[in-house]
């Protein structure tokens, strides 16, 4: 009998425990996405990134005689649908953390066992589960200093390789097309400018690790800080979706370090900042809605999405320009660099005393590499909340941080036109990205800062200070 193979956020064929495991047991493979409303519900600049890596690995699998098979609806419902249509007698797939998904897969695993077909989950989206790593009292890592120390000397398995053959069956199940899903649909304007930006699939991901490792990690302790070089690796999208497994990265990293690479470390150590991320979000799922901190539940958050601050944030058009920058640089490429995520951060829930919640879900929305873990992780660190987080008396300066990251203004001139002759390619961009109901132009004047950076640290220091916790 055929297995199904149920591809989620796995979305490449090479170091795929739960592929590689299938196409061992020498039977048809039938390699399913799943269209459910836990993929429906993504924000629209992930969902659009979803749609182009499932057309990207329905080619790949086509190359090698294989397809993809789309449908759409419950998880369980379809499963068990082509399940009767394909004989199928065993799914397998990789392990997910967040609580929806747990949720569902757990149902799901009971749900197909009692119909006396075998369900399997393996690893392969973490190198470290959650519950494999242990503080010596047998408790989970709220720190990450301590959560390094313990995983960074273990052992990763060698990434497996690409199947050599994934059989196909004698009769394929129906299956949608994926246009049908329209994807994109809430990408509006943005999709044609996001699109060239994108880093699709598993080749380009492996050939980005590869030049990664060759060019950039021997100065990425320096580079990674400066937003207006190519100092990053740049994998955050392939690795949420994926297209290329952390264990991969992970081997990279550790061969460069043995080569004298000097950046290599940092490489591997924040490679283990995501599964730090994953750690906490499944030991305590409430990082991904609620403060972490249940006493920052009394602090006077701002939580009026439509005022115009918000509004000013989320355009770029704050009048600091580092924040500026950073926010045209997410609607262009559907990314942002991490200096410039701290900085947003930063200055929307100090300078604005705005609810963290509010960026972690424009975030959502724009970011075609948004991971669950990640940005819960991220938007708390930086609002003070979280459980290793900057605390909330230190304020990112968005002016002194220019000066520190982006001294030769390469940055900012990039991503801002309004007040300069020759405005760049990509600041001009902006205003292909963004709703025509904004009303910009590049014409338009650079905004005065919105807020006095030394008054908006007040304002929050005060209310910091004067909290009933
Ligand atoms: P590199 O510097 O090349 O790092 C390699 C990999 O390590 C990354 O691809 C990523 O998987 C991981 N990594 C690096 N930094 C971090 C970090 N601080 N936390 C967790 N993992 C990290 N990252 C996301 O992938 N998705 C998000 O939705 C996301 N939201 C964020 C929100 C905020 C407010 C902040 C402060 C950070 C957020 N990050 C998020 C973390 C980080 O900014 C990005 O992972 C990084 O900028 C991606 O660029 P890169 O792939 O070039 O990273």
């Amino acid at each position: 009998a055929p297995l199904i193979v149920w591809f989620r956020r796995d979305l490449r064929l090479s170091d795929h425990p739960a592929l590689a495991a299938a196409c061992k047991t020498g039977r048809p493979v039938i390699p399913l996405f799943i269209h459910d409303n836990q993929s429906d519900a993504l924000g629209a600049a992930p969902k659009f990134r979803l749609g182009l890596a499932l057309a990207c690995l329905g080619d790949t699998l086509k190359e090698k005689g294989s397809r993809l098979i789309l449908r759409r609806g419950d998880a369980l419902d379809v499963l068990r649908d082509v399940i009767e249509q394909t004989g199928a007698g065993a799914v397998y797939w990789s392990r997910l953390y967040d609580p929806a998904a747990i949720d569902r897969d757990t149902k799901v695993k009971d749900a197909l066992k009692e119909d006396g077909v075998e369900a399997c989950s393996f690893a392969g989206h973490l190198m470290f589960e959650p519950w494999t790593v242990e503080t010596k009292t047998g408790g989970f890592y709220k720190v990450f200093t301590p959560y390094w120390k313990s995983v960074r000397g273990r052992d990763v398995a060698e990434p497996l390789a690409t199947p050599s053959e994934i059989r196909a069956p004698e009769d394929w199940p129906d299956s949608d097309v994926l246009d049908d899903w329209q994807m994109d649909a809430e990408m509006q304007r943005g999709r044609d400018v996001v699109r060239p930006y994108v880093r699709l699939g598993e080749a380009a991901a492996q050939a980005r690790l590869g030049s990664f490792i060759a060019d950039i990690v021997d100065g990425y302790d320096e580079s990674r800080d400066m937003p207006g070089e190519d100092g990053t690796s740049g994998l955050s999208e392939n690795l949420s979706l994926g297209e290329i497994s952390p264990a991969h990265c992970w081997h990279a990293g550790q061969r460069a370090m043995q080569e004298g690479k000097r950046g290599a470390e940092t490489f591997l150590k924040e490679l283990a900042w995501r599964e730090f991320a994953y750690h906490l979000m499944y030991h305590t799922p409430r990082i991904l809605d609620q403060n972490w901190r249940e006493e920052w539940q009394a602090f006077p958050w701002n939580e009026d999405e439509r005022c115009a601050e918000v509004l000013a944030w989320k355009q770029g058009r704050t009048g600091m320009p580092f924040v500026d920058a950073a926010m045209r640089e997410l609607q262009v490429t559907g990314r942002m660099h991490n200096r410039g995520r701290m900085i947003v951060a930063s200055y929307l829930t100090k300078h604005l005393m705005c609810h963290w919640r509010i960026g972690q879900k424009w975030f959502e929305e724009h970011l075609i590499d948004w991971d669950p873990a990640n940005n819960a992780m991220g938007w708390q660190w930086a609002a003070g909340s979280g459980p290793d987080a900057t605390p909330f008396f230190r304020i990112f300066n968005p002016e002194t941080q220019l000066d520190r990251f982006d001294k030769g203004r390469n940055y900012t001139r990039r991503w801002i036109a309004e007040g300069r002759e020759k405005p760049s390619e990509d600041a001009l961009e902006y205003f292909d990205a963004i709703p025509r109901r904004w009303g910009r132009r590049p014409d338009d004047d650079y905004p005065d800062p919105i807020v006095d950076l030394s008054e908006g640290r007040a304002r929050a220091l005060d209310a910091y200070r004067n909290r009933d916790f």
